[in-house]
């Protein structure tokens, strides 16, 4: 066997380093410290057609100059130990950056093979890169890879041990760096070719770059071998230095730093980046950036983006709820034919049917909602909403990435707090994270949409879209003003300074919108599927049992009997129907007109008599759920939720909701399908709260702020709890937020009442 061959892995934070490293040695791998500092040192074998091959990880840099001991440590391992291969891995999606350190290593004369990693990632992009070309570029193989699934990885082991049999691979083109900086550079060239002590150091066209960068390592390095020849070097540097300084007014530094993304960017342009990533788009980028972020511009258009997809969803989604409305009807109206009447009817049309449609409704709005927050975030502009408000976060005492735990609870539309909960990991300071994970859930999350749109819908018809728009702004500016709150109390500390990058725009496709539209949708149906109908079920089981006692019920259908008693024969015919039943059904959608013949008076004695027939089963029905286990929860919360105007059936809903917001709007429907409205009627609920007495704008106005704030789902308390890492925060989550809805929907109650 041959001796080994040592292959240093090389590439920035993040490429996928520590990932290839474990694809190519497996469990074989040794870690310890380089010495005398404490950056970890992995080792690991592999072996290939025989040969047994040293795979040495160094640590992740972005640059080789000498500011960590990261850079420090990966550059004197590639100096000193001089490996036969260097695999430089690069992140395909983030090609630019990545290269920067690609051209220091190519400068170093390294045996380089660069190992195109995350191509996965940046085709998901739509960026294609072409190896070959970019090989042919920069004078090196490239082997495109996928770290995560270890596709290519022996292709490039193949292509490191090919470079290493090779020896030296190709001389790489140099880079240039202006004429001033290129001229010096050649007179330092010219002056190490003289001092063989130097040449031996470095290769003498890095070595020159070195000096003109100011590395004092390298500098000091230099001196120690050859003292003469050295301060030569300075000199030159120095003169170019001042040079610069007077024509340009800029430092070797930073010429240099642009002249190697100048070269970048050249290579990028020839053919090597492809289909939607050019870099066209990134300068129509910028300029579209210069009106969309724009101090003063920028906020005024955010206002009218958000405006807008209000406007798309809600005049959208008309059609589709109403046809979802109808096929749930139509099914309602079959079992209603199909089944006797009894407690499975019931069960059926009050629990399953208007339960579940009751979310199902609301579908084609989420979807519509999702699509246009695809269509946002897929075009880019939702990261720029984030950099614009990063300043209001500051004043508030959150940090910029709150805005991403903020949007994905529903700070735009939908959303959900499940997620948002879970995005507050990106924060790193326990404070801004607390106070970011306990406001999200003010946001006006996908589940609450639909109650909020139902009950917008059924008092503010025409005003819709502000309404929304309204409460969404609500939501943030409450979310924002607790959490200064928090963090002037029990979470006061400093803030921490904020980074965020702005890909560029691109046009969304079409493709990729309806699938994230689908993905978001499909989860919300699962949702309804399982949770809510589950729920949907207790909750009638709670309305419906344990029922009227006899003698209650005896005496309605006395009542019934008296009614009837004073009226001529053929319309108590038609109408002693429903008095045969235990279940009140009320027959007040019968048309009169089906009874021809009948003369003016007896008509308006028939009405009359219907009017009390159906009065007596309202009242029947509504008595059989106050008995009723829920009737009495609800009943006993009425001695507090007096103050807010919610009687026990709102406070019942309420309750649901606990367990997950939609179930508010299925709780209702059962609540009044049970109580009022024939199971087979086409009314919606919005229609049936309108038409109620007990409903006033001002009651619904309160409950829309009760639900916008009140305590989070089971499912985000659970999560609170998690990432706060203590259950006192969860019911903390409750409490808190319970209490402060509470405050607020009374005074919304109170308020209005005075006008
Ligand atoms: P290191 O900092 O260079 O060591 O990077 P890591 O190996 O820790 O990888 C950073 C992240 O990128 C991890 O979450 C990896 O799972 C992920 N990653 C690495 N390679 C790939 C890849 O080829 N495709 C995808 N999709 N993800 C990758
Ligand atoms: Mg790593």
């Amino acid at each position: 066997m041959n001796a080994e061959i040592v292959i240093a892995l090389a590439g920035n934070p993040n490429a996928g380093k520590t990932t290839l490293f474990n694809a190519i040695t497996g469990a074989r791998q040794h870690v310890g410290n380089y010495p005398g500092v404490t950056v970890e040192k992995k080792e690991g074998l592999y072996e290939l057609e025989g040969q047994r091959l040293k795979i040495v990880d160094l640590p992740g840099t972005y640059s080789l100059t000498a500011y960590s001991v990261e850079e420090v440590v990966a550059r004197d391992f590639l100096v000193k130990d001089r490996p036969q291969v260097v695999v430089n891995i690069v992140d395909a999606a983030n090609l630019e950056r990545n290269l920067y350190l690609t051209c220091q290593f190519c400068e170093m004369n390294l045996p380089l093979v660069v190992a195109l990693n995350m191509v996965d990632v940046a085709k998901d992009r739509g960026i294609a890169i072409d190896a070959q070309r970019l090989s042919a570029l920069l004078g090196v193989p490239v082997v495109p890879i996928v770290a995560r699934t270890g596709t290519g990885v022996e292709a490039l082991m193949r292509e490191a041990l090919a470079v290493a049999r090779r020896g030296q691979g190709p001389e790489h083109p140099a880079i240039s760096y202006g004429e001033d900086l290129d001229s010096a550079l050649l007179s330092m060239e010219a002056e190490i070719a003289k001092a063989p002590a130097l040449a031996r150091l470095y290769p003498s066209r890095w070595l020159g770059v070195k000096v003109l960068e100011g590395d004092q390592r390298i500098i000091d390095q230099a001196k120690a071998a050859a003292p003469d020849p050295a301060s030569r070097l300075l000199e030159l540097a120095e003169t170019v230095s001042r040079h610069l300084d007077t024509t340009m007014s800029t430092t070797p530094e930073a010429m240099i730093a642009d002249h190697r993304y100048g070269y970048i960017k050249s290579i990028l342009r020839q053919g090597v980046i492809s289909r939607e990533f050019d870099l066209d788009r990134l300068y129509t980028s910028d300029k579209l950036d210069k009106v969309l972020t724009n101090r003063f511009l920028g906020p005024l258009i955010m206002m009218g983006v958000l405006l807008g997809l209000y406007y798309f969803t809600f005049t959208y989604s008309k059609a589709p709820i109403a046809w979802v409305g109808a096929c749930f009807d139509f099914l309602a109206g079959q079992v209603d034919r199909l089944l006797a009447d009894g407690p499975l009817k019931s069960l059926l049309v009050s629990g399953v049917i208007h339960g579940v449609g009751g979310v199902l409704g609301f579908v084609p709005l989420i979807m519509l909602m999702f699509f246009g927050l695809a269509f946002l975030e897929d075009s880019g502009y939702l990261a720029r909403v984030a950099f614009m408000l990063d300043r209001v976060f500051r004043t508030f005492g959150l940090h910029g990435n709150s805005v991403l735990a903020y949007v994905l609870s529903g700070g735009i539309a939908g959303g959900c707090a499940v997620p948002g909960v879970m995005a507050t990991r990106t924060l790193r300071s326990h404070r801004e994270r607390m106070a970011t994970l306990l406001t999200a859930p003010f946001m006006n999350c996908g589940a609450k949409l639909p109650v909020l749109a139902m009950l917008i819908g059924a008092f503010f018809s025409e005003y819709q879209a502000q309404f929304m728009l309204f409460s969404n702004l609500l939501a943030w500016a409450v979310a924002l003003l607790v959490a200064k709150l928090l963090r002037l109390t029990i979470l006061k500390g400093d803030s921490t300074p904020f980074v965020m990058e702005l890909p560029p725009y691109r046009f969304p496709t079409f493709k990729g919108l309806l699938i994230h539209t689908w993905e978001k949708t499909w989860s919300y149906i699962q949702k309804a599927g399982t949770v809510i109908l589950g729920v949907s079920i207790l909750l009638w089981v709670m309305m419906t049992y344990p029922g009227l006692p006899a003698g209650a019920k005896a005496q309605f259908a006395a009542e019934r009997q008296a009614a009837v008693a004073g009226v001529p024969a053929p319309v108590v015919k038609a109408a002693t129907a429903p008095e045969e039943e235990d279940q009140a059904q009320v027959e007040g959608s019968e048309d009169p007109e089906e009874h021809p013949g009948l003369n003016g008076a007896e008509d308006q004695a028939a009405a009359d008599l219907r009017a009390k027939l159906d009065d007596i089963d309202q009242r029947q029905s509504q008595a059989a759920l106050e008995h009723s286990l829920a009737g009495r929860t609800g009943r006993a919360l009425e001695s507090v939720s007096w103050l807010s105007g919610f009687d026990w059936r709102v406070n019942i809903a309420l309750l649901g909701g606990l367990a997950a917001k939609e179930v508010i709007v299925s709780t209702l429907g059962t609540a009044y399908s049970l109580g009022a409205v024939n199971s087979a009627s086409s009314q919606s609920l919005s229609q049936t709260l309108a038409e109620d007495p007990h409903w006033t704008p001002r009651l619904a106005l309160a409950l829309v702020v009760f639900i916008m704030f009140y305590a989070p789902c089971v499912v985000t308390v659970a999560c609170i709890v998690r990432e706060a890492g203590s259950w006192r925060w969860g019911l903390f989550s409750v409490l808190f937020n319970t209490g402060f809805a509470f405050a607020l929907a009374t005074l919304v109650y109170r308020l209005g009442g005075m006008f």
